[in-house]
C-alpha cells in the first residue's frame, strides 16, 4: 500500500464534526490528533483520537477560536494538516494566512478565496463580474439612512437587510415597509457588531416563498470542478437549517443541471479547490440567484454522502494533499433520496431553550439498514453550556423519498435521550405533517407549523383543564410559571449568549 502524502492531520473542532475527521483520517491511515478545551476533557472526539492536546478554557475565544494555541499545538505534534470541520475557524481567512506561512496544508481553500467568500459584499460582487446570478439588492454595504430608503424603494419591499460578515442565520432582518427601516437597520448593525464585530449592512430583495436550495462541489488543484448535485435546506428555524433532504423534491431535472453547472461555474470563476457548497435561494417559479459560498465541509454534508457514496471528508484531504479528484462529472451518479434531522439539546416546548446538562441514559437507533447516526455524545457525558446544542445528526437512506421519511420516522421512535430535553420529539412533528410528507413546503415551513402547534396547544391545555378539574390546573400553573420563569431568564440572559457558534 502506498504510503499517504500525511502522517498526521490536526482537528481544529469538537464534537460529532471532529469525530467525522476522526473516522476520515483512521481509514485512510493517518494518525487523528485532537484538540480540547477544559469542557471537553470527556468528549468523544478526544476519546477516539490517538492524541489529544488541551486548549484551556473552556470560551471559545480561549480554546477553538483561538488560532495561536492551535497552530502551537500543530507545530509541536508535528501535523502536516489541519482540518476546520465548521464553524469556528472554517472560514477565518487569518488562520489559513498563519497555515500557508508555516507550511501547514489547510484543508479547504487559499486564504484569497476563504477572504472573498467570508464577505456577503465581496462575493456578490465576484459572483456577478462572472456572470452568475445573485439575489437583486446592492452590491457595496449601504452609507447612511437616506441611501437605506432610496435602495429600498428601488429594490421594491419585502427586503432583507443582511450583515456583510453574517453567517449561522444571525444578522438578518426582514422589512416590510418604509417606516421599519430605519430602527431595523440599528438593529441588525448592533447585532452585526456584537456577533461578528463588523457593524456593516447591505440590502437584498427578499425573495418570496422561497427555498433555500444548495448545490455541493469538488474542485482540485488541477482546475477539475465536479458538483455531486443538491441539498434542499428550507426546513429552517430563524433562518438556520433543522433539516435537510436530497434530491429536493421541488426541483426538476432541468432546473437541478443548471444549477449544478452554474454553481461549478461559481467555484472555477476564484480558482477553488477543497469541497464547497454553492447556496441559492430558488423562488416558486424556480427562478434561482446565489446567495453565499461556503468555503467548507457543510453541517448537512451526509445527505449528499449517503446519495453518492462518495466520502467527502476523505476527498477534502485527498486534495489538500494535491491529488487529483477520484472521479468524474459522469460517474457521480445519486441513488436514493436521503434525509438528515439536526438533532439538539433543546426544548422544542419552551421555545427551543437550549437544555445542556448530562445525559443520564441514551439509547441511540440501533442500526438497520440506511440508518446513519454522527455523533458526538455518549451516556454519562455532560453537554457543555458554551457551545453549539448539536447532539447528532441522524441520517436516514432509502430507495425513495417515502422510504427514506418512513426509516427516519422508524429511527426516532427508536431513540432515547434522557437527562436533557432534544427537539427528537419536533422533528416526529414535522415528518408527520401532510405538506411535509407530500414535499410541499418552502423556508416558511417551521413558522407556520409552529402557528398551527399554538393553537392545537391553547385547545389541548383547555380541555384538559376543564377534564381535570381545579386541581390540575393549579398543578399546571405553577409548573407552567416555572418553565415561564426558566424561559424568561434564558431571554434576559439573551439567546445567543454562550452560543455564538450556531452553524
Ligand atoms: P451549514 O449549512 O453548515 O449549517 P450555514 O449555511 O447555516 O451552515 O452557514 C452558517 C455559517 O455561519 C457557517 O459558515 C458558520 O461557520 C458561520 N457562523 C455561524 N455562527 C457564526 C458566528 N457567530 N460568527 C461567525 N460565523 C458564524
Ligand atoms: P447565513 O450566512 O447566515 O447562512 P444566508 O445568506 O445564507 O445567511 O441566509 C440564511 C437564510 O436566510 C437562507 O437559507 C434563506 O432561508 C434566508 N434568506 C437569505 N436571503 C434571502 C433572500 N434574499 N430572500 C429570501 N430568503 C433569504
Ligand atoms: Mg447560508
Amino acid at each position: 500500500m502506498e504510503t499517504f502524502p500525511f502522517k498526521k492531520v490536526l482537528i481544529a473542532n469538537r464534537g460529532e464534526i471532529a469525530v467525522r475527521v476522526i473516522r476520515a483520517c483512521r481509514e485512510m491511515g493517518i494518525i487523528p490528533v485532537a484538540v480540547f478545551s477544559d469542557a471537553d476533557k470527556k468528549a468523544l472526539h478526544v476519546r477516539l483520537a490517538e492524541e489529544a492536546y488541551p486548549l484551556g478554557a473552556s470560551s471559545p475565544s480561549e480554546s477553538y477560536l483561538n488560532i495561536e494555541k492551535i497552530l502551537n499545538i500543530a507545530k509541536k505534534c508535528r501535523a502536516e494538516a489541519l482540518h476546520p470541520g465548521y464553524g469556528f475557524l472554517a472560514e477565518n481567512p487569518e488562520l489559513v494566512k498563519h497555515c500557508e506561512k508555516e507550511g501547514i496544508h489547510f484543508i479547504g481553500p487559499s486564504s484569497r478565496v476563504v477572504k472573498i467568500m467570508g464577505k456577503k459584499t465581496a462575493s456578490r460582487a465576484a459572483m456577478l463580474n462572472a456572470g452568475i446570478p445573485i439575489v437583486p439588492g446592492t452590491i457595496e454595504p449601504l452609507l447612511d439612512e437616506k441611501e437605506l430608503v432610496y435602495q429600498a424603494e428601488k429594490i421594491g419591499f419585502p427586503v432583507l437587510l443582511k450583515a456583510t460578515s453574517g453567517g449561522g442565520g444571525k444578522g438578518l432582518r426582514l422589512v416590510n415597509r418604509k417606516s421599519e427601516l430605519i430602527s431595523s437597520l440599528k438593529l441588525v448593525r448592533s447585532e452585526a457588531m456584537s456577533s461578528f464585530n463588523d457593524e456593516s449592512v447591505y440590502m437584498e430583495k427578499y425573495i418570496e416563498e422561497p427555498h433555500h436550495i444548495e448545490i455541493q462541489i469538488l474542485a482540485d488543484h488541477f482546475g477539475r470542478v465536479i458538483h455531486l448535485g443538491e441539498r434542499e435546506c428550507s426546513i429552517q428555524r430563524r433562518y438556520q437549517k433543522v433539516l435537510e433532504e436530497t434530491p429536493s423534491p421541488f426541483l426538476d431535472e432541468d432546473t437541478r443541471q443548471k444549477m449544478g453547472q452554474i454553481a461549478v461555474r461559481a467555484a472555477q470563476s476564484v480558482e477553488y479547490r477543497n469541497a464547497g457548497t454553492v447556496e441559492f435561494v430558488v423562488d416558486k417559479n424556480k427562478n434561482f440567484y446565489f446567495l453565499e459560498m461556503n468555503t467548507r465541509l457543510q453541517v448537512e454534508h451526509p445527505v449528499t454522502e449517503m446519495v453518492t457514496g462518495i466520502d467527502l471528508v476523505k476527498c477534502q484531504i485527498e486534495i489538500a494533499a494535491g491529488l487529483p479528484l477520484r472521479c468524474s462529472q459522469e460517474e457521480v451518479r445519486p441513488r436514493g433520496s436521503s434525509l438528515q434531522c439536526r438533532i439538539h439539546a433543546e426544548d422544542p416546548d419552551l421555545d427551543f431553550m437550549p437544555s445542556p446538562g448530562e445525559i443520564i441514559h441514551l439509547r441511540p437507533p440501533s442500526g438497520g439498514l440506511g440508518i446513519r447516526n454522527d455523533t458526538g455524545i455518549y451516556e454519562g457525558f455532560i453537554v457543555p453550556l458554551e457551545y453549539d446544542p448539536l447532539l447528532s445528526k441522524l441520517i436516514s437512506w432509502g430507495e425513495t423519498r417515502e422510504e427514506a421519511i418512513l426509516r427516519m420516522l422508524r429511527a426516532l421512535s427508536e431513540y432515547q435521550i434522557y437527562g436533557i430535553k432534544t427537539t427528537i420529539p419536533f422533528f416526529k412533528r414535522i415528518l408527520h405533517h401532510p405538506k411535509f410528507f407530500k414535499g410541499d413546503y418552502n423556508t416558511h415551513f417551521i413558522a407556520d407549523l409552529e402557528k398551527e402547534m399554538d393553537m392545537n396547544g391553547k385547545q389541548d391545555t383547555q380541555i384538559a383543564i376543564l377534564a381535570a378539574g381545579v386541581k390540575t390546573y393549579v398543578d399546571n400553573r405553577s409548573e407552567m410559571k416555572q418553565s415561564r420563569r426558566k424561559l424568561s431568564q434564558w431571554k434576559l440572559r439573551g439567546r445567543s449568549d454562550g452560543f455564538s457558534n450556531r452553524f
